[in-house]
């Protein structure tokens, strides 16, 4: 079992393999279900098996998938995107996140002529060798031509552009701080401005990640708030509602060196995932997604606050509601959110002790009371074992 879908590194009693899903709920292999707070790490924004996205992926798949080229789908989409996504005035598509971050910063190279790339610390961009967080089998080489930063630290910044000086490319970076098992933060406007700013003077590509957070916080790309446009954008996760697709979105003048870089795959073109995506966009058109998850997101962080100081359990919530991360107080090693997690799993929530979770839209009231009550077992856990430790 490959990266972090290991069910050996999740909280005990965690299922390695899911029978089915539905809406907002999977059931294991034993047949278990859950309320499912992790959507496959991201790709399920408006629910499990979405009617109008399966409807859409069965008509195109009744014509055809993997062809010698793209079906007219294809600019359909490119065009759904350019007219939501206010930097873009372009779009090519791929099939995974990583696929997607180093398409941009291949095109970052190639539009400038230049090679360092400027990286936050502990921000992830996809498991290739140039970015993946463990370094075994990747060798100096895959790693050269990166300055690193602190996330929303311009100081920082300004002095890795120092580094690379005349060979900066670009800049990435994810939506808002999302790394792993350390409180979340929404980018400062004023770093997101000054990142602009930097690129701006010293000629380099700016690249939004917004492979995790893309569509879940703004249907037009999670900077839309904020008045700072990338050059480049990277989608993966909610675009397609489960289905594999990637897009990279660029503005115009990095056009000629997105058509002059040499990217692809087998799979890119499958029409499938492209209607799909489609799909997803048009119901993204039509309801509130962002919405619905923030109030559900709210309703969640509340429950558990109050439950926390009902057990008198130090629990931080952190990041957007719609992307919940809970850590308790003094858990470095996890040992609390593990048993917080595996109690709440045999109640019947699949949550996770570490990265940021996922709502989606098929999530209801009555999921989030769900989660709440599973929660219960879960900071009893946590209060034994603080109390056993004191
Ligand atoms: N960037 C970010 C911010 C991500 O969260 C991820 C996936 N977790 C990736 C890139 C890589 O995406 P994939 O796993 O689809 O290659």
């Amino acid at each position: 079992m490959w990266g972090h879908m290991h069910a050996g590194r999740m909280p005990e009693g965690y299922p390695q393999f899911f029978a089915r899903a539905e809406g907002g709920h999977v059931w294991d292999a034993d047949g278990t279900r859950y309320v499912d707070l992790m959507c496959a790490w991201g790709p399920i924004l408006l629910g499990h098996r979405d009617p109008a996205v399966e409807r859409a992926a069965a008509r195109q798949a009744a014509l055809g998938d993997a062809m010698n080229g793209p079906a007219p789908v294809m600019v359909e989409l490119a065009e759904r995107l350019v007219e939501r996504i206010a930097h873009a005035d372009w779009a090519i598509f791929a099939k995974n996140g990583s696929d997607a971050t180093t398409a941009c910063v291949t095109i970052a190279r190639a539009a400038t002529g230049r090679r360092a790339i400027l990286v936050a610390e502990g921000s992830y961009h996809g498991a290739l060798p140039w970015c993946t967080p463990v370094r075994e089998g990747v060798t100096a080489e895959d790693r050269a031509h990166q300055h690193r930063f602190r996330y929303n630290d311009l100081a920082s910044l300004e002095a890795a552009a120092d580094a690379a000086g005349g060979d900066l490319a670009g800049v990435i970076l994810t939506a808002f701080r999302h790394d792993n098992v350390v409180d979340q933060e929404m980018p400062d406007p004023t770093f997101l401005r000054g990142v602009r700013a930097l690129c701006d003077r010293r000629g380099a590509a700016l690249i939004l990640d917004d492979v995790r957070a893309g569509f879940r916080l703004h249907p037009g790309g999670s900077w839309e708030g904020f008045g700072v446009r990338p050059d480049l954008a990277a989608f993966s996760k909610a675009l397609g509602n489960g289905h594999a697709i990637a897009a990279i979105t660029g503005s115009d003048p990095l056009r000629e060196a997105a058509a002059r870089v040499f990217v692809t795959g087998s799979f890119w073109c499958a029409a499938v995932p492209m209607a799909a995506a489609l799909a997803t966009l048009e119901e993204l058109g039509r309801r509130d997604v962002p919405g619905h998850l923030a109030a559900l997101g709210e309703r969640l962080r509340a429950g558990l606050a109050e439950r926390a100081r009902g057990f008198n359990v130090g629990l931080r919530q952190s990041g957007p509601p719609a992307m919940p991360l809970f850590l308790f107080e003094g858990d470095e090693d996890v040992r609390l959110g593990r048993a917080f997690c595996a109690a709440a799993l045999k109640a019947g929530a699949y949550l996770h002790p570490r990265h940021n979770m996922f709502l989606c839209a098929a999530h209801t009231e009555a999921d989030i009371e769900a989660v709440l009550r599973a929660a219960e077992p879960g900071f009893q856990a946590v209060a034994r074992l603080q109390a056993e430790g004191g």
